[in-house]
C-alpha cells in the first residue's frame, strides 16, 4: 500500500516549520532533525520529506536513485513528531510515513539500498544481520546453561547475542543473582526490525511469525528484553502479522518495579550519571522514568540530564538503516550525542540499547571523550548487593 496508506498523516502536515527548530527558551534553539542539522537543507527534514512525498503521491515526481537514497537516509528517530504542535492524535507521524514508503520503494523494486538487502539476504539465509553462525549465538553462555523453557523468557536479540554480548551475560547474571528463574531460547531469530524500517516487511512478518511460534512452544508467559527495537516489534508491529499471547517487557520496567518494592538494593557509587534515551523506548515507547528512577537509587550518583532529553532527546545516529547505509553521518550524529553528554561532567553514559551502546561507544572512542558508555543492565549488575 506504501504512500497511499499514510495519506492521512502526509495531508495533515500544514507546512508550519516547528519540525525544523525546536525553542528552549528566549535564547536558545536547536535543530530537531539531526539529519538536517548535518545535512542542512530542506528536504532532509520531515516538513521537506513531507512535501516530497506528497508530490509522489499526486504524480508531479517521479522516484529517481537519488531520492530512494534520500528516503533511506532517515534516522525515523520521531522528534519531528514529538514537536509537531497538533493534538497528540493529530501530530504527523512521520516515522510511520517513512515505513510506508520504503514498503512502497520496495514493492516497486527500487529497493532497499544494496547494504540493506545483503542485510535482508543474511537474516534469511542465517536468521540474524550479521551473517553468524547460531554456535555464535550462545558461545558466551558455553559453561552456564540456560533452560530453554519457562514462564519467563529473555530474548537477548541479536545486537546483545553477537555485538554486545556483555549485555547479555549482565542480564543473566542480574536474573540469577535477583532469583528470577528464566529461560532462553538457543536458536533466536532476528526480530524484523531491520526489515521492518528498511521496507522488506514480507520477511518481517516471516519472522515475527517464527519467533512467536518458537516463544509459546518455550513456555513463555512474559518475555524480557534488553533491546527497544525487539520490544517495539514484539508491541507495535507483530500484532499486525501474527496474535501475540504473552507479556512483553523491557529490562528497565522490570527492573523498576523491583526498585519500587525495594527488592533491590544497591552498592554506594561515586561518579557522575547522565541518560541517554533510545528513540525506540523512549519517544516510541514512553519509557522515560522507569531507566531514571533506577539510577537515581544507586547511592551516590550524581544524575544529571543532558541538554535534549525525555521526549526531546537527540538520536545515537543509528536509525536502524542509517548506520549501515550511511556510516559517516550516522557517527557525526553519535558525535554530537557524546559532546552533550561530555558538557554534563559526567563520567558514565548510560543508555538501555545495545545498539545505541555499540554507536555511543565507537563515537566516545574516535572523538577521545573520557566518558564510560554502558547499558544500564551492566550498571545494576555491577551495584546490585549480592
Ligand atoms: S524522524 Fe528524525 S530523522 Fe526523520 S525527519 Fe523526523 S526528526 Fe528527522
Ligand atoms: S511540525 Fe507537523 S505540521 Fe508543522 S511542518 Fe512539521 S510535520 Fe508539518
Amino acid at each position: 500500500m506504501g504512500l497511499e496508506k499514510v495519506k492521512n498523516e502526509i495531508y495533515r502536515c500544514f507546512r508550519c516549520g516547528y519540525c525544523r527548530e525546536m525553542i528552549r527558551d528566549l535564547t536558545n534553539t536547536y535543530l530537531v532533525c539531526p539529519i538536517r542539522e548535518e545535512l542542512r537543507f530542506e528536504h532532509y527534514d520531515c516538513r521537506g520529506r513531507i512535501a516530497i512525498a506528497k508530490a509522489i503521491l499526486e504524480g508531479n515526481l517521479e522516484y529517481s536513485d537519488k531520492l530512494v537514497e534520500l528516503v533511506y537516509m532517515d534516522l525515523g528517530c520521531g522528534l519531528c513528531k514529538e514537536v509537531c504542535p497538533m493534538f497528540d492524535w493529530a501530530k504527523v507521524d512521520f516515522p510511520r510515513v517513512i515505513k510506508a514508503w520504503r514498503q512502497e520503494i520496495v514493492e516497486k523494486g527500487l529497493g532497499p539500498l544494496p547494504v540493506l538487502k545483503e542485510i535482508n539476504e543474511l537474516t534469511e539465509k542465517y536468521g540474524n544481520p550479521f551473517g553468524k553462525s547460531k554456535d555464535e549465538m550462545i558461545r558466551w553462555r558455553k559453561g552456564n546453561p540456560i533452560p530453554t523453557k519457562g514462564e519467563t523468557l529473555y530474548f537477548a536479540g541479536c545486537y546483545a547475542s553477537y555485538r554486545q554480548p556483555e549485555i547479555a551475560k549482565s542480564t543473566v547474571n542480574l536474573l540469577t543473582k535477583i532469583g528470577t528463574p528464566f529461560a532462553m531460547m538457543n536458536d533466536e531469530q532476528c526480530c524484523g526490525t531491520p526489515q521492518i524500517w528498511n521496507g522488506q516487511t514480507d520477511l518481517a512478518g516471516k519472522l515475527a511469525i517464527n519467533n512467536v511460534k518458537a516463544i509459546q512452544e518455550a513456555g513463555a508467559k512474559k518475555v524480557l528484553t534488553t533491546c527497544p527495537g525487539c520490544y517495539l516489534a514484539f508491541k507495535q508491529d507483530y500484532p499486525e502479522y501474527v496474535k501475540i499471547n504473552f507479556e512483553v517487557q523491557h529490562i528497565t520496567e522490570f527492573l523498576e518495579e523491583l526498585v519500587d518494592k525495594k527488592s533491590i538494593e544497591f552498592n554506594e557509587l561515586n561518579k557522575t550519571v547522565t541518560y541517554h534515551d533510545p528513540c525506540h523506548l523512549g519517544r516510541f515507547a514512553r519509557i522515560f522514568e522507569q531507566p531514571r528512577k533506577i539510577i537515581e537509587n544507586i547511592p551516590g550518583v550524581k544524575f544529571i540530564e543532558m541538554l535534549r532529553n525525555k521526549e526531546n532527546a537527540w538520536c545515537c545516529g543509528s536509525g536502524v538503516v542509517v548506520a549501515p547505509a550511511f556510516p559517516e553521518l550516522s557517527f557525526e550524529i553519535a558525535e554530537k550525542r557524546i559532546k552533550e553528554a561530555m558538557d554534563t561532567g559526567a563520567e558514565i553514559l548510560v543508555t538501555a540499547c545495545p545498539s545505541c551502546v555499540t554507536q555511543l561507544d565507537i563515537a566516545a572512542k574516535k572523538s577521545k571523550a573520557k566518558i564510560e558508555v554502558i547499558d544500564i543492565v551492566e550498571l545494576v549488575e555491577r551495584q546490585i548487593k549480592k
